[in-house]
């Protein structure tokens, strides 16, 4: 893993969600994307180096909503950037961690992505991401 490439954070009403953040950057967010084989809109912000993701669920069954339901509105996961996607997950399968994606699928924001369990890292949903086109 390189970097810390976003955090992803769980809202109810991306609309309102994207003014108060962009409030609090002084700066709009700089796309939305939605990921329907997901449940999912989402909408990117940049601070700086760094990225913050909101996300909205679009069905009620959508792990977004679930997660909402259960937690209420927050931190959702932390995504970290690695350079090959399959090796690190061999890598970390190999370790002992669960996956809940065994193989990558494609995410929002151009990126091949996977999760581990959050049983399996102290209760912190990690995302792995890797940009697509490298
Ligand atoms: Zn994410």
């Amino acid at each position: 893993m390189t970097k810390i490439e976003h955090i992803g954070i769980a809202v109810k009403d991306l609309n309102s969600s994207n003014a108060l953040f962009a409030s609090l950057f002084g700066k709009a967010h700089y796309k939305t994307e939605t990921v329907e084989r997901e449940g999912v809109k989402t909408s990117f912000f940049e601070c700086g180096p760094n990225k913050i993701e909101l996300l909205q669920a679009t069905t009620e069954d959508s792990p977004i909503a679930k997660f909402i339901e259960k937690k209420g509105e927050g931190i959702h996961h932390i995504a970290f950037a690695v350079e090959d996607i399959n090796q690190e997950i061999k890598r970390l399968t190999d370790e002992g961690f669960k996956m809940i994606h065994k193989a990558p699928k494609p995410g929002a924001d151009n990126k091949l992505i996977a999760f581990l369990h959050p049983k399996a890292t102290n209760g912190v949903l990690i995302e792995l991401c890797q940009e697509i086109n490298r």
